[in-house]
């Protein structure tokens, strides 16, 4: 228990002097004040929280169940003892009317106010440790209570961003569904025409379109789902990243469309990765480069090296990208309302970027964007190379930045 304060009221000098000398010899740890009138008691129980006052009830000026009344109203919880003269019956059923803890009688018997003294310290110690307890708890619920709040209205969030999520999918899946349908319907009437082979096969060209753009949807929700669940699963292995990127391009401008028109193939990048989740990586760049740039305008795939690392950038003469809308292009179901798709339809739910990020950063690597409105796009994909642990010479020319390779498409 902590040292009690006891304050002592009397206008008998002798007894203030007596009594603490008295009560320090009977108890442990206490500090005792003296008061020698009522009025000087008033101010001290005013700037401090005694653990019990002892006041005589005799005395000139302001007497003992005045200052008790005092007492009430300053500090209720203080447990008071008066002291009565001897038989004084009366006064004492007064006293304690007024609110007093007990009463002492005079002549003093030190063991009984050691005792009375006593109790009247704990209850009043045992009080204040109730009254903290309660603060704390008090404290505690409070806190409780915010953060159900927050949790609500976390909760509310994304309850919103699923409904969000789920009309945005909804209705990119009912545009190729639409003209799924709409064209089997088409065929089925046109199947009897005695030139049907021709309508069929350009009915089924249409019908291949919307079926891969369903088959992208589903993927790009597929690997989202994989990415949140941390399910995602990489399968890496060494390979050449300038194999890896001229295979991709000669794919991607293979047949119609896009051509080649330039191209600087150089040494190896070796480098350790899941071919097929970096091959989705840089065919998503590229035709996020062709849908938000014009017809005929140049994209260009550089390979650069510089230190431990390798840079892959893809850069396009498009639309560009407003420059508060950079931080957030890299987020899920992120579109910038502003800027429109150069050719054709809008396929995609915002969801390539952040999944090309996460494939990114899963191999330890990070993928950044530079972007002017109406000159283009360069989007950089930074992978570390992979660093063979049986060689220990480290060739210097690879740690000076340099140019590996260069493609440009034209499209
Ligand atoms: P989406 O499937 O909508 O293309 P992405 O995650 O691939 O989704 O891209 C997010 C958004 O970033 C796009 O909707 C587009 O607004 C913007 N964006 C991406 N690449 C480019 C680019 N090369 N030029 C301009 N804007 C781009």
């Amino acid at each position: 228990m902590d040292k009690a304060h006891i304050l002592i009221v009397d206008d008998d000098i002798a007894l203030l002097e007596a009594l603490p000398q008295a009560l320090h010899l009977r108890m442990e740890d206490i500090e005792v004040d003296t008061c020698d009138s009522a009025q000087a008691a008033i101010e001290r129980i005013g700037e401090h929280e005694f653990d019990a006052i002892v006041s005589d009830i005799k005395m000139p000026g302001m007497d003992g169940l005045a200052l008790l009344a005092k007492i009430q109203e300053l500090r209720p919880e203080t447990p008071t003892l008066l002291i009565t003269g001897h038989g004084e019956h009366d006064l004492a059923v007064r006293a304690l009317r007024g609110g007093a803890y007990d009463f002492i009688q005079k002549p003093i018997d030190r063991d009984y106010l050691v005792a009375a003294l006593q109790r009247a310290v704990q209850t009043h110690q045992l009080h204040r440790q109730v009254k903290a307890q309660q603060l704390t708890l008090e404290l505690h619920a409070r806190s409780l209570e915010r953060m159900v709040q927050k949790r609500t209205s976390e909760l509310v969030e994304a309850n919103a961003a699923k409904d969000k999520f789920l009309s945005i999918v909804s209705h990119e899946l009912k545009t190729p569904l639409t003209s799924l349908k709409g064209m089997t319907q088409l065929l089925r009437r046109q199947v009897k025409r005695p030139d049907a082979a021709e309508v069929v096969g350009v009915g089924l060209v249409d019908m291949e379109r919307s079926i891969r753009r369903m088959e992208v949807l589903v993927n790009d929700l597929l690997d989202s789902s994989l990415i949140e669940t941390n399910m995602f699963v990489l399968h890496r292995k060494r390979c050449d990243l300038v194999e890896l990127c001229r295979h991709l391009i000669d794919e991607y401008t293979a047949g119609a469309g896009p051509s080649l028109t330039f191209e600087i193939p150089g040494d190896p990048i070796e480098v350790e990765v899941d071919v097929n989740r970096i091959s989705q990586v840089i065919i998503n760049l590229l035709s996020n480069a062709r849908k938000y740039s014009p017809r005929g305008s140049p994209i260009t795939v550089t390979l650069q090296q510089a230190g431990y690392e390798t840079m892959l950038s893809v850069r396009d003469m498009g639309v560009g990208i407003p420059e508060e809308m950079l931080p957030q292009i890299f987020d899920q179901f992120y579109r910038v309302p502003s800027v429109e798709v150069q050719n054709g339809p809008h396929v995609g739910l915002g969801l390539g970027l952040y999944i090309s990020r996460k494939i990114v950063e899963r191999h330890g690597g990070h993928i950044d964007v530079q972007s002017t409105p109406g000159q283009g796009s360069t989007f950089t994909v930074v992978l570390p190379l992979y660093i063979d642990p049986s060689s220990e010479a480290t060739d210097i020319t690879r740690l000076v930045p340099h140019t590996q390779a260069v493609w440009t498409i034209a499209h």
